[in-house]
């Protein structure tokens, strides 16, 4: 049981690090195509997600806060906020959203210029 919740957590941590790193390398204005593309990602996140019981809950949540993909500031608060809500029902720390902007970092500055296209 033990070895299960580790990798629990471990997969979490992975996944919410591609989900906020994905928000953090959106497009300030998206383009239609971009933001049907997000929507998309994010169902088949939260159908996809490999621990069942997470995934059924995590669907309630973005059921209740549909996922905003306007541009990358309210994708990246939607992330966090949702993000908090799952922190909320393990009674985990929330995370001061505010703070979001700079946090995750793609590793990818040298092609900071061409933003995602
Ligand atoms: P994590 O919550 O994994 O966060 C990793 C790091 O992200 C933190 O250290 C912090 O630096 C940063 N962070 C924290 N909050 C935010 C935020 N709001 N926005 C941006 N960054 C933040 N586990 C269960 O036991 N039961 C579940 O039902 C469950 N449901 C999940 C659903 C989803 C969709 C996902 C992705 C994970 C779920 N998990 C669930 C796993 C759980 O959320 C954690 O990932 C895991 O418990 C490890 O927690 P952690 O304390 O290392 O930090």
């Amino acid at each position: 049981k033990l070895g299960n919740e580790t990798a629990k957590a471990e997969l979490g941590r992975s996944a919410w690090k591609l989900l906020h790193t994905i928000m953090s390398r959106f497009p300030d204005t998206p383009s239609q195509d971009e933001q049907t593309a997000l929507k998309s990602y994010i169902h088949l996140f939260v159908r996809l997600y490999p621990c069942g019981e997470c995934a059924e809950h995590f669907r309630q949540i973005v059921e209740k806060y549909p996922p905003q993909v306007s541009s990358r500031s309210s994708a990246a608060v939607w992330a966090c906020h949702v993000h908090n809500e799952v922190n909320k029902s393990l009674g985990k720390e929330v995370f001061d959203c505010s703070k979001i902007g700079d946090f995750y970092d793609c590793g990818c500055a040298e092609d900071a210029k061409d933003e995602m296209s």
